[in-house]
């Protein structure tokens, strides 16, 4: 439950902020999600309502913001989107850390991140 582990600890992070602030409720919450962390966000969803029950983040508004995967290759110097090769097996574009410009080995530099944005606070 890769999911659940994450939201914990993003609603976790809430809270502490929240309490912070004095506030004494959380309307709304916003995650961004980057596509490298292959997190579900139906499981993360799920995670959150069952992680806010009988907290003061109890039915605030979840919005995920999801962000593209960036890469960044060495050699020619390429900044941006991965390259996507269909999966065989599953037949879905996956991710590949190829170079699209010259068949380098690329390095992640963005889409790991699953961070909150804002947070809107009831004092
Ligand atoms: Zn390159």
């Amino acid at each position: 439950m890769h999911e659940f582990s994450i939201t914990s600890r993003i609603v976790n992070c809430v809270l502490e902020e929240a309490k912070k602030h004095n506030a004494r409720r959380v309307n709304e919450v916003h995650l961004v999600v980057g596509k490298l962390t292959f997190l579900g966000l139906e499981q993360v969803r799920f995670a959150y309502e069952m992680l806010v029950k009988n907290t003061i983040l109890e039915d605030s508004k979840l919005h995920i913001e999801e962000k593209d995967g960036a890469v960044k290759c060495d050699r020619c110097g390429y900044a941006g989107d991965l390259r996507y090769e269909d999966d065989p097996v599953y037949h879905v574009p996956s991710p590949t850390l190829v170079c699209p410009k010259c068949e380098g080995a690329v390095n992640i530099v963005g889409g790991k991140e699953c961070t909150i944005k804002r947070l809107k606070l009831v004092a």
